[in-house]
């Protein structure tokens, strides 16, 4: 049973990421898509043919070396579960780029709260990206690299 069906809670550990290897290399897509739900738009928006399933319940299959981190795939998940990671840049500090539905929305340059899958305070973070697709927005924080694997939400207040 992975931790998931136990907490709640995804970890590291219940989903496929990228090694190191691939993550020196650039940005690139985690997928955090644990149940078999009939969903599919993630393999449909990516255009470089990085996800993959063969029954529309499967979670997605990801090719890490196709990824090129674009992230077109982060605001077209109902789930909320794709994020992109970018550690390539910095011996110190990874990007974060995460869907982000709720108000108010940040601006480029504000500090944040970076949270955790519980919603809990891992650090404050500075926000170096929004880009709206529809009603969803991504936003891309910058947080140190050893707490890449941790932060998956955000607080904003104004
Ligand atoms: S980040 Fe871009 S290239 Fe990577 S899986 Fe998502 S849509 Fe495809
Ligand atoms: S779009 Fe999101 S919820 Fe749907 S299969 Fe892809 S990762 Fe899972």
């Amino acid at each position: 049973m992975i931790d998931y069906e136990k907490t709640g809670v995804v970890k590291k550990g219940d989903i496929d990421v990228p090694d190191d290897e691939r993550l020196e290399k650039g940005p690139v897509v985690v997928i955090e898509c644990v149940e078999n739900i009939p969903c599919d738009p993630c393999v449909a928006v990516c255009n470089f043919g990085a996800i993959d399933m063969d029954e529309i319940t499967d979670v997605p299959d990801i090719d890490f070396e196709e990824c090129t981190g674009c992230a077109l795939c982060v605001t077209e998940c109902p789930g909320l579960a794709i994020f992109v990671v970018d550690c390539s840049y910095s011996e110190e500090k990874c990007k974060v780029t995460m869907p982000y539905e709720y108000l108010p929305v940040p601006e480029e340059g504000d500090e944040v709260t970076a949270l955790n899958r519980k919603g809990e305070e891992v650090q404050k973070a500075k926000v170096t990206n929004v880009r709206q697709s529809g009603k969803t927005y991504a936003l891309t924080l910058e947080i140190d690299k050893e707490n890449v694997w941790d932060v998956r939400g955000v607080e904003v207040k104004r």
